[in-house]
């Protein structure tokens, strides 16, 4: 029997976005990440699970009152505060759909406990 690879089945779907356009924008609002100095807001890497989760591997693109909004909450929690609600009301095409936010906080979840595990399946097997 093949063991599947979570990981590799997750990131055909979400794809490498650090390497394509959505890098430019905010994952959760929308906004264009660069431009003019001091006209639009400076990227920042949002960790999907806290830093102070030990969630050390999954960042996505995120503007600064997003990723300061979000601080310390896992995503899940994230996508429920009003904060979120509001920038989500603005229905901006170049954010992340829910589907996307929900697979890469999989794709967090199992990097994580891959880093905890002395015994990950290997996927060339
Ligand atoms: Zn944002």
């Amino acid at each position: 029997m093949s063991q599947a690879n979570p990981i590799a089945l997750i990131s055909r779907k979400t794809g490498n976005w650090w390497a394509d356009d959505r890098r430019h924008w905010c994952a959760y609002c929308g906004d264009k990440l660069e431009g003019k100095a001091g006209s639009t807001p400076k990227a920042t890497r949002d960790h999907v699970l806290p830093r102070a989760h030990l969630g050390r591997h999954v960042t996505i693109p995120a503007c600064r009152p997003c990723n300061q909004a979000k601080a310390n909450t896992s995503l899940p929690d994230f996508l429920l505060t009003p904060y979120f609600a509001s920038v989500r009301a603005r229905e901006r095409s170049t954010r992340w759909p829910l589907r996307d936010l929900w697979l890469v906080m999989a794709l967090a979840a199992v990097e994580q406990a891959r880093s905890l595990s002395d015994t990950w399946p290997d996927s060339s097997a």
